[in-house]
């Protein structure tokens, strides 16, 4: 049998397995997808870190209005999402619906590496607390899945990291400090860790939380809505599919400007009253508009150099995952606290599930 890592992304899941050859990704209907699961056509997402929250936890009522489905208040206090099931209007806890999801990916890899997959590591943010972790494996053995470890995200990125290195320091040489960062659709992961061969050490981490490239595409959404209205007189945000649609634009923007310094288009067909839309922004706009996200990329590359009472010139390497940190802004600016280019010897994307299939390998 074999044991699988899954990497549950707040936008993309990822599987990997580990085989005599090496690791192997699966390829998975969820990676590079906004939407975890359909239910008779419902879309649901961004539900990952509901996990083990209370409904009237300020997080998840800021996330209400950004939602395309209901949230509902459990009898446990904890928080539901209401979806049509089978003609019927029907509330899931968020372990069973994570489950539905950890359901898929089991059969996915089950039909890709043909025989049974129970055992699995999977990967949480490093700052997930006890009853957000606790959540998780319930929906692992919701999924008849039989969680071996949850590690965290920035540990299976060291690992990947470490198992392809063969000329780490030997155990009694001075070991290789090296950072990670990974900025991912809902959040921003840092952490330092030593290496010799055959040994890993954790030195320091640290996080935000709440930064991640969904902040990014909101900002553009905010900027457009204005725009519109003042051009079109649309008001976008009363109208939920809208903004469904402009998000998909706006985040494809996005990443088009990752590529191109130039003056790009956005353009959307019978947006709303069947009007078409159309706007435009380049690189040096979208950094105006994001100063405030961008600003905040510093104070967890501080803590985590400080925690780890390392002096910059002991960072062998920056290495950086995460599709978010594919921004040229971000990078930049994690190169100059850093004082060196950043490192993409790690896939941005894949890093995290690769760590976990190593964990268990
Ligand atoms: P999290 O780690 O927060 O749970 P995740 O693992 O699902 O989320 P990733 O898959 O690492 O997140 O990254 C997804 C984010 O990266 C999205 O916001 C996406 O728009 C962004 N992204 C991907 N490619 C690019 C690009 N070329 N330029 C800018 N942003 C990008
Ligand atoms: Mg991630």
């Amino acid at each position: 049998m074999s044991v699988v890592g899954i990497d549950v992304g707040f936008q993309n899941c990822y599987i990997a397995v580990a085989r005599s050859g090496g690791i192997e990704t699966i390829a998975n209907e969820y990676s590079d997808r906004y939407q975890y699961f359909f239910g008779n056509g419902q879309i649901v997402h961004g539900f990952k870190k509901f996990h083990g929250r209370a409904f009237d936890d300020p997080y998840v009522q800021g996330e209400k209005p950004k939602l395309p489905y209901s949230l509902h208040k459990l009898a446990s206090g904890n928080t539901g999402i209401k979806v049509r099931y089978l003609d019927e209007d029907k509330v899931f806890t968020i372990e069973q619906v994570t489950a539905m999801l950890l359901t898929k990916l089991k059969e996915t890899s089950e039909s890709s590496l043909k025989k049974p997959v129970v055992d699995c590591v999977i990967s949480v943010p490093s700052f997930f607390t006890d009853a957000e972790r606790r959540s998780v494996m319930d929906s692992t053995q919701i999924a008849g899945l039989n969680c071996l470890r949850l590690i965290n995200d920035t540990t299976a990125v060291a690992l990947a990291y470490g198992i392809y290195k063969q000329d780490l320091p030997t155990p009694d040489e001075k070991p290789r400090n090296v950072v990670f960062v990974d900025l991912g659709h809902s959040s921003f992961q840092v952490s330092i860790s030593a290496f010799n061969k055959g040994k890993l050490k954790v030195l320091a981490t640290a996080f935000d939380p709440y930064l991640g490239g969904r902040n990014f595409d909101e900002v553009l959404v905010e900027h457009f809505c204005e725009e519109f209205k003042a051009r079109y007189k649309l008001n976008v945000k009363e109208n939920p599919r809208a903004i469904l649609r402009l998000s998909q634009e706006c985040e494809k923007l996005k990443k088009l400007m990752s590529a191109n310094c130039s003056d790009l288009p956005i353009n959307i067909e019978c947006f709303m009253n069947d009007i078409d839309v159309t706007g435009k922004m380049n690189r040096v706009q979208f950094e105006e508009l994001c100063a405030p996200f961008l600003m905040r990329v510093e104070a967890p590359l501080k803590a985590v150099i400080e925690q780890s009472k390392l002096s910059r010139d002991e960072i062998y390497a920056v290495e950086v995952v995460g599709g978010a940190t594919r921004i040229p802004s971000i990078k930049e600016r994690i190169s100059k606290f850093f004082g060196k280019d950043v490192s993409t010897t790690l896939n941005a994307d894949e890093a995290v599930a690769r760590g976990c299939a190593l964990q268990c390998a």
